[in-house]
């Protein structure tokens, strides 16, 4: 329908995206604001597979391209990331805990960005506000953005309000966090059936460093040995997208949840590898460097890319 209002998150939806967009399509229709639905900007992974199928939720229709189309944005607030032609689009409103991106508006819009661990914790506190009830199922959906997108309340992005909003909604859901959220887990981790392309493409976005284009994905795993055989693949898969995406760089998280540290895979440029060494103080050994203590790609990732490449 012409005049429907997509909710929508960022490409390689993960499951604050997808959550976040029925959860915030669910208040907004509870207000009253029934032309609201919840979209997804792809295909939806395992761990939100996992999630939806748990709660009995459907998944949400896939919005490929913005053109003409009256968007809400969560989770995310840069082209880059956005579904196709979203400058070409009426967006209403963002919901988001990134940084800053470079998303333009023509009018002043409800632009709501709160540095907490996941989108799903805004909304639940924009429930709150509203006084509107939270049902079962939605506490369900936040409770599962919170986990994934804080690992377990292990990332350096996880605040306060990150654990007493999970705290809230566990007792509104009937789920034990860390039960569901091992489940969750375990279901990301779910790699033999996936291939170097999924791998490489299931959480990836692009950045702009000071003029250097960079890729940068994540995969979380249970056991790093996991990947282990796929490694060659995965690094060939990266090197193809430096070509197809036109990229000086892509780098691809490999993130160990249970030893809470990454491993950074690298392809790139001379000048790029310089500036990634520099970022991460160390050499790049068989395409990567490994560190300690690294889950969070906004806060432990991108802002030392950035200011190593800044000019
Ligand atoms: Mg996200
Ligand atoms: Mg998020
Ligand atoms: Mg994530």
């Amino acid at each position: 329908m012409a005049d429907n209002i997509y909710v929508v998150g960022h490409k390689s939806p993960d499951t604050d995206s997808v959550t976040s967009a029925i959860t915030y399509a669910n208040l907004k229709n509870q207000l009253g604001m029934k032309d609201v639905v919840p979209a997804a900007a792809g295909e939806i992974n395992n761990e939100t597979k996992y999630v939806l199928e748990h709660f009995k939720i459907a998944p949400p229709v896939v919005l490929k391209d913005a053109t003409d189309k009256k968007v809400i944005l969560v989770d995310h607030n840069e082209v880059g990331q956005a579904v196709d032609n979203i400058m070409k689009a009426d967006i209403q409103e963002i919901i988001d805990h990134h940084k800053i991106g470079d998303i333009q508006t023509g009018k002043p819009i409800f632009f709501h960005n709160e540095p907490v661990g996941a989108t799903g914790t805004i909304i639940a506190s924009m429930y709150e506000l509203n006084g509107v009830k939270i049902s079962k199922e939605m506490a369900g959906l936040m409770m599962a953005a919170i986990l994934s997108d804080t690992v377990l309340f292990k990332s350096p992005t996880c605040t306060d309000k990150d654990k007493a909003t999970v705290e809230k909604l566990s007792k509104i859901c009937g789920e034990d966090p860390q039960k569901f959220g091992m489940e969750m887990l375990k279901a990301k981790s779910d790699i033999k059936s996936k291939t170097a392309k999924d791998i490489v493409f299931g959480d990836f976005k692009k950045f702009d460093f000071s003029g250097v284009k960079a890729g940068v994905g994540q995969i979380e795993v249970m056991d790093l040995a996991d990947l282990a055989p796929k490694r060659e693949e995965i690094l060939a898969e990266m090197r193809k997208t430096m070509e197809s995406e036109k990229l000086d760089m892509v780098v691809l998280m490999l993130t160990d949840v249970i030893k809470e540290a990454s491993d950074l895979l690298f392809v790139g440029t001379d000048e790029a590898k310089a500036g990634f060494e520099k970022a991460f103080g160390g050499k790049v050994v068989n395409n990567s460097i490994y560190k300690e203590k690294v889950l969070s790609r906004k806060k432990q990732v991108i802002p030392p890319l950035e200011s190593a490449f800044k000019k």
